[in-house]
C-alpha cells in the first residue's frame, strides 16, 4: 500500500488557480497510470494524494522498482497549456502482512511513512517501521513545545560572520535561529523549521527574528562600530503576508536601522512557487534599499530566465557543494559555473560551509568573492560575537 503525496502542490493552486491545478493532477494521474501493471490499483483519494496498491509481488525488489519508477516519473516536468510544472512526490509504504492485516492499519501506516518521507526532505520513499509511530509522537510533542517557545523566550539568534575571501575582512553577519529547549538543550533550525512552516508558525517566529536581528544590529553598530550588513532568512510564508513590507519597515524605524544594512535571504522555492508575485515584491524591497540574496543556490530548480528578472545581488552556494572541494569532481563542476554565472550577472557569490584552506583557495582561484564557515567563525551568540568583533578590530 503506497501513499503518494505531491510535494508543495498547493503552490500551483495558489499561483495559477484551481482549474490549472486540476489539469496538472490529471496529467500526474495519467503518468502514474502508465507505470502500473494490470494487477495493481491506482486511485486518487483526495487533493493531491494518490494510493497505489501493488498486488502479487513477485519478489522483494519488484515494489522497489515500481516505486523508483514512480519517483523517476516526476523527473520530467508536467506540461499544461504550454506551462511547465516541476513536481516531486513523497511516498509512504506499508506491506501486508508485516505492517498490518486490515485495510485501516495498512492505510494508517502508509500515511505515517508518507509523513516521514515529507519530514526527511520530501521527494523520497519511506517504508513503515514501528519506530515511526514513536516519531509521530515525538513530532506531536515538539509541536506542542513549539507553541510556547516564543512566549517563553526560548529562541535565540546566533550570528555567523561573512567575510571577503581575499582580505578576510568582515562584510556581514547571517542571523541564525537556535531553540533553547528546556529539556532537550540547543536545537538547530533544520530540526524544527520545517515543522514551523507546516504549522505556519514560521510567520510569527520569522517576525520575531527580524525584530531581534534589528535590535542586535543596532547594538553592534553602536558598541562595535559594525558597518556590515545583517542577513536575515525569510520564508515564503512571510513574504506572502500582504503587510510584510509595512511590517519590516516599521521594525527598521523602531530600531533606526537603514534598509541598506539588511539583506533578505530567500530560497529558490520562493521564486519557483510564484515567480510573478515574487519578482514584483522583491523589486519593491530592492527599491526601499534591501539587498536580496538567493540562499542554497543550486539545490532548487529556479529557471535562469526567472533568475535574470530577480533583483538579487548575491548567490549563496550551498554547503553541500563546498564540502568536497577542491578535489571532488562533482562539486567542482557545480561551483565553478555558479560563480561564473553570478559574476556574469553582476551578483556576488558567497560560498557557505567553508572549513578548510583548500576549499578557500579553490573558491578564490575561481572568482568567488565571499564566504562563511567554520574556517572563519562558527555562528556565535551575541555576547561572543561582540568579543569576536573586538578581536578583529
Ligand atoms: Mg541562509
Amino acid at each position: 500500500m503506497c501513499f503518494i503525496d505531491l510535494d508543495n502542490f498547493k503552490n500551483i493552486n495558489d499561483s495559477y488557480g484551481h482549474s490549472m491545478g486540476d489539469q496538472v493532477l490529471i496529467e500526474v494521474g495519467k503518468r502514474l497510470f502508465g507505470l502500473v501493471r494490470e494487477d495493481d490499483t491506482l486511485a486518487r483519494i483526495g487533493g493531491d494524494e494518490f494510493v497505489l496498491v501493488i498486488e502479487n509481488m513477485k519478489n522483494d525488489t519488484h515494489h522497489a522498482e515500481v516505486l523508483n519508477d514512480v519517483l523517476s516519473a516526476f523527473e520530467v516536468p508536467f506540461i499544461v497549456e504550454d506551462k511547465s510544472f516541476i513536481l516531486t512526490a513523497s511516498i509512504g509504504v506499508s506491506c501486508f502482512p508485516e505492517h498490518g492485516t486490515s485495510i485501516e492499519e495498512l492505510c494508517k501506516h502508509a500515511d505515517t511513512a508518507m509523513y516521514q518521507a515529507k519530514e526527511s526532505g520530501k521527494n523520497n520513499i519511506k517504508f513503515y517501521s514501528k519506530s515511526m509511530s514513536q516519531d509521530v509522537i515525538t513530532r506531536l510533542v515538539m509541536e506542542n513545545d513549539l507553541k510556547g517557545a516564543i512566549q517563553q523566550a526560548q529562541f535565540e539568534l546566533y550570528y555567523q560572520p561573512q567575510v571577503c575571501l581575499k582580505t578576510k575582512k568582515l562584510t556581514g553577519l547571517e542571523a541564525l535561529i537556535r531553540w533553547n529547549h528546556p529539556t532537550k538543550g540547543l536545537i538547530e533550525p533544520n530540526a524544527f523549521i520545517g515543522l514551523t512552516e507546516e504549522l505556519r508558525m514560521i510567520i510569527t517566529i520569522g517576525n520575531w527574528v527580524i525584530g531581534q536581528a534589528c535590535q542586535d544590529l543596532k547594538r553592534l553598530q553602536e558598541t562595535c562600530n559594525f558597518q556590515g550588513k545583517m542577513a536575515i532568512n525569510v520564508s515564503v510564508l512571510q513574504l506572502e503576508q500582504s503587510h510584510f513590507i509595512d511590517a519590516i519597515k516599521e521594525t527598521l524605524a523602531k530600531y533606526q536601522i537603514n534598509a541598506n544594512k539588511i539583506e533578505l535571504e530567500i530560497t529558490e522555492s520562493v521564486v519557483i512557487s510564484n515567480p510573478k508575485y515574487t519578482i514584483t515584491l522583491l523589486n519593491k524591497l530592492r527599491d526601499i534599499g534591501f539587498a536580496i540574496a538567493l540562499d542554497d543556490f543550486g539545490t532548487g530548480y529556479s529557471s535562469l530566465s526567472d533568475l535574470k528578472q530577480l533583483p538579487v545581488s548575491k548567490l549563496k552556494i550551498d554547503k553541500s557543494f563546498v564540502d568536497d572541494l577542491p578535489d571532488g569532481e562533482n562539486d567542482k563542476v557545480i561551483t565553478q559555473p555558479i560563480i561564473s554565472l553570478s559574476n556574469a550577472m553582476n551578483m556576488e557569490a558567497l560560498a557557505e560551509g567553508i572549513e578548510t584552506q583548500g576549499q578557500m583557495d579553490f573558491l578564490i582561484q575561481n572568482g568567488c568573492g565571499l564566504g562563511q564557515g567554520y574556517l572563519f567563525s562558527k555562528p556565535l551568540p551575541l555576547k561572543h560575537l561582540i568579543d569576536w568583533l573586538n578581536t578583529q578590530a
